[in-house]
């Protein structure tokens, strides 16, 4: 079966799916966005919010425009060359966090996109898909910046968007400061593995 065939049967699931309660309060599935064919780098936020459950698009509210914002100017990294998607496929109500239990029942969709995209670089925003995929009690602040191989995958975490809209400080050491540090990383990590060309 070819990717985007596969895609599309997963897609179908996911809308269909009512492997949690969170089935009862969305409005829409939010699969996630992107290139699916050679997509060398996922970002994985925590769950969709409420821009994000009325248009069942990923990143789409004022967390997402900053998190455009940081990819193009802070990066120079199009936000159209990267697949966006996040560890939940439903909104949890008010946007409170992830339950265990959602976490774990949506956990099957996850792996299925990441092994269908495979990745080389998967940037995880924030404590809750960062914590997830790297199984660590660890926090973001210690984590962020640093990639860790991760099941064939460099794992790169970043602080959440929506963590930075509140904590509006650029001084030197503040949130922004050290997400404009790692976006250039990121960046520099992408110009490598692009002149390696490990994919054509
Ligand atoms: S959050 Fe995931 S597991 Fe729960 S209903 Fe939505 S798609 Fe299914």
């Amino acid at each position: 079966m070819d990717i985007n065939t596969a895609w599309e049967e997963l897609r179908t699931r996911v809308a269909s799916c009512r492997k949690c309660k969170l089935c009862e309060t969305r409005k829409n599935t939010v699969l996630g966005e992107g290139p699916i064919e050679n997509c060398r780098c996922v970002i994985i936020g925590e769950a969709p919010g409420e821009e994000e459950d009325e248009s069942g698009r990923p990143f789409v509210g004022k967390a997402g425009q900053l998190l455009t914002n940081i990819l193009e100017k802070g990066g120079g990294i199009p936000r159209s060359s990267l697949y966006i998607m996040n560890v939940l496929k439903c909104r949890p109500p008010e946007n409170r966090d992830p339950t265990v239990r959602e976490t774990l029942a949506c956990n099957e969709f996850l792996e299925a996109q990441l092994a269908l995209l495979h990745p080389d670089i998967v940037v995880t925003m924030g404590n809750v898909p960062t914590k997830w995929l790297l199984k660590t009690s660890q926090g973001i602040t210690k984590l962020r910046g640093e990639f860790t191989d991760w099941m064939g995958i460099k794992v790169f975490p970043m602080f959440h968007p929506s963590y930075l809209l509140r904590n509006e400080s650029n001084a030197v050491g503040s949130p922004k400061y050290l997400t404009w540090q790692d976006i250039m990383k990121l960046k520099a990590k992408l110009d490598t593995l692009a002149k390696l060309d490990t994919r054509s």
